[in-house]
């Protein structure tokens, strides 16, 4: 039982691929983006796994089980 899921972070200009506390996400990236980029959004979660994420979050949320 992990308590912190680990996100895949790419970045496609330095070719690198780090796995990043769910917490961390948004700090790596800005992080990297800024020191590395000057602030251009290169880096970003593996966007495979923002589809899966953004399933994730609409299950939780109970959005897909819900009657309109
Ligand atoms: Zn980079």
């Amino acid at each position: 039982m992990s308590e912190e899921p680990l996100v895949p972070v790419v970045c496609s200009a330095c070719g690198t691929e780090t796995d990043v506390p769910l917490a961390e996400v948004a700090d790596t990236v800005e992080r990297h983006n800024e020191r590395l980029h000057d602030g251009e959004d290169v880096a970003e979660v593996d966007p495979e796994l923002t589809d899966q994420l953004a399933d994730l979050v609409a299950e939780d949320m109970g959005l897909l089980g819900e009657d309109a």
